[in-house]
């Protein structure tokens, strides 16, 4: 059965691949597209801003109007914005798929409270790969354990509003959990001046912004003799849509609420 698919933040850089990304899919149908309120872009339509040519979806900015005629909401906009739509989401009974990042942890809990209500995806990261990656760091950090020193590094556009990476940040919560430290007492984010030997239980994090990158991730382990790293580089923001697509097909088809994340869509656990 077709699924209805609204899209808050249509007009932005993820919104407008995931426009594609949606029209594309023949199991879903775009319902609704949604654009901040006050944007110029409002009434225009969606299929023509990425660059598809008209596809008859205009842009609005009421998402509880929306809501009757949505299975599933993906959004990719701002931490605020995800939180007030989530709270009419839950309202309304309507799934979620979130990938906005940068949310502070009263947002989280919200993200957690709409989760009792409807089926939730959030995942910092959507792509296939960076989803194995998280398991490969978990498991070198449990076989290298604490001889090896553990760095985060990660390069963005120079539009990201958020630092580290959401997809950094997780890795270091399951470099930490993998460790057996606490990330908050352990996280050392850049460096600069006088800063002593590094403490091996620490786990750094750099963060680099510049130009059109998509999103790269490595993570250093480094001991005494040799060096393992673990990379992963998006060079396309449809690998992203794709797979918030792909997690609105899997939510849409299952029954009940609970917060999941990209592992359960890829059936990793
Ligand atoms: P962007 O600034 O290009 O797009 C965000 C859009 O949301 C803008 O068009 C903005 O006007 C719109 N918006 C703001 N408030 C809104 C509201 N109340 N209702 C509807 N739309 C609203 O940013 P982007 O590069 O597309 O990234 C968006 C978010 O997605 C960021 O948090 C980014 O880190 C995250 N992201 C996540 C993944 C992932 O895989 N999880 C991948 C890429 C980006």
């Amino acid at each position: 059965m077709t699924k209805r698919i609204g899209i808050a933040g249509a007009a932005g850089r993820m919104g407008r691949q995931l426009v594609a990304a949606v029209t594309e899919h023949p199991e879903l149908e775009l319902a609704a597209a949604l654009q901040r309120p006050g944007s110029p872009l409002v009434g225009s339509d969606a299929g023509e801003l990425a660059g598809l040519g008209p596809i008859g979806v205009k842009l609005t900015d009421g998402l509880a109007a929306a809501c009757g005629g949505l299975d599933v909401l993906i959004d990719f906009t701002l931490p605020d914005a995800t939180i007030d739509n989530a709270r009419i989401c839950r309202e309304h009974g309507v799934r979620m798929v979130i990938g906005t990042t940068g949310l502070g942890d009263e947002q989280k809990a919200e993200i957690e409270a709409t989760s009792q209500q409807v089926g939730v995806v959030f995942a910092p990261n959507f792509s296939v790969g960076v989803t194995l990656s998280l398991r490969l760091i978990e498991m070198a950090a449990t076989v290298l354990g604490d001889g090896f020193d553990v760095e985060v590094l990660e390069t963005h556009h120079r539009h990201k509003i958020d630092a580290p990476s959401g997809t950094a940040a997780r890795m270091g919560e399951v470099l930490a959990a993998a460790l057996g430290r606490d990330l908050r007492a352990c996280a050392v984010y850049g460096r600069e001046g006088h800063t002593g030997e590094r403490d091996s239980r620490t786990i750094g994090f750099q963060s680099v912004r510049g130009g059109d990158v998509v999103g790269d991730h490595t993570v250093m382990f480094l001991g005494q003799g040799e060096r393992m790293e673990v990379t992963h580089r998006a060079s396309s923001r449809m690998t992203f849509a794709r797979g918030a697509v792909r997690s609105a097909v899997w939510i849409a088809e299952r029954q009940g609420p609970g917060l999941f994340d990209m592992e359960d869509v890829l059936g990793l656990r």
